[in-house]
């Protein structure tokens, strides 16, 4: 048997299940859940901010398992490998945008813990192809939040530019605190934004390596090359692109965000730019794991019993967690 933190409606808390262990299909294995962390993308889909194929349903897209069930036709795995599963769980593999090399964007994508059922659980099937292979010498713990927070975050730093030097990062979390040092071991410089008066935030941010913190309604003391927001409040955009110089670039991070306010377009004019990452790339993945070996990475958790899903995801909307919570069963 295995047990599962399950979605029946949203805006409601998830229950706890108890349901028989599933055998892996075709293509497919299942791993015993050793952690997974919890994303904002899981408070979106729980408190129904994004559309959902089908309930009920088991949220979690930043995992690390064992394999402990092999389907048919895998051949490249085997039982006890360790395997991150991230939110892309499967694309189409011939629509346009797979043929281009961005599945991200696939037609016809399902993704972990909202089309296929996720991590917040002790065990959870997931196509072969999609887990990730990890080689990393950290415990899951630490590792869960790569599978996310790392990876969305690495694929918005990308999209800065790689002559984006002074970078701005509004909203303070899982995914800033980890891409921050990543940029800084790059001899980029971080300046981070926070809810106004989050001073706690702001030390954080400083002990990470941010050149300076303050409040995201503040100027920065000097014009940015880029701004990356994580924060799903859409008044950020408006800030971000007014402390970012001539051709800059606001890349907005999130799957969903409030609407943006309307704002003069001198804000976007002299070639500012305005971008959104959706979804991930096994390219992005590969990518960042590889980078990820080479940055002593501090990886701040708050850990919680997966019993406790429900808790996580209290303190991750109302903001009193510092880096990423992780559930562990
Ligand atoms: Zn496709
Ligand atoms: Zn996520």
């Amino acid at each position: 048997m295995m047990r599962a933190m399950t979605l029946h409606k949203p805006g409601q808390a998830l229950r706890m299940e108890t349901r028989p262990l599933p055998a892996p299909g075709p293509g497919e294995v299942r791993l015993r859940v050793s952690a997974c962390a919890v994303c904002r993308t899981d408070l979106h889909v729980v408190d129904g901010e994004l559309d959902l194929p089908h309930l009920p349903l088991v949220p979690g897209h930043e995992i690390v398992g064992v394999v402990d069930g092999i389907g048919e036709g895998v051949t490249h795995l085997a039982l006890g490998d360790r395997l991150g599963v991230p939110w892309l769980g499967h694309s189409c593999g011939h629509c346009v945008f797979c043929r281009l090399g961005r599945e991200n964007l696939c037609d016809q994508p399902l993704f972990t813990g909202h089309g296929r059922d996720g991590g917040f659980a002790t065990h959870v099937v997931a196509e072969a192809a999609f887990c990730l292979p990890l080689t990393l010498p950290m415990d899951a713990v630490h590792l869960a939040p790569l599978m996310c927070a790392g990876l969305i975050g690495w694929r918005s730093l990308r999209m800065a530019g790689d002559d984006a030097m002074k970078i701005g990062l509004y909203g303070f979390g899982a995914a800033a605190h980890l891409i921050a040092q990543v940029a800084r071991h790059q001899r980029r410089e971080i300046f981070a934004f926070t809810r106004a008066g989050d001073t706690q935030a702001q030390a954080f941010a400083r002990t990470l390596g941010a050149v300076w913190a303050g409040g995201s309604e503040e100027a920065p003391p000097v014009l940015l090359d880029a701004a990356l927001i994580f924060a799903p409040v859409g008044a950020l955009v408006p800030l971000a692109l007014q402390a970012v110089r001539k051709g800059g670039r606001v890349v907005c991070g999130g799957i969903h965000m409030s609407d943006i306010p309307s704002f003069a377009y001198r804000l976007l004019w002299e070639e500012r730019q305005l971008l959104s990452v959706a979804n991930l790339t096994r390219a992005d993945a590969r990518e960042f794991l590889a980078v990820a070996a080479t940055v002593p990475l501090r990886v701040e958790t708050t850990i919680y019993p997966l019993e406790r899903a429900n808790d996580a995801l209290d303190d991750l909307r109302a903001g009193r967690l510092q880096g990423a919570a992780v559930l562990v069963p």
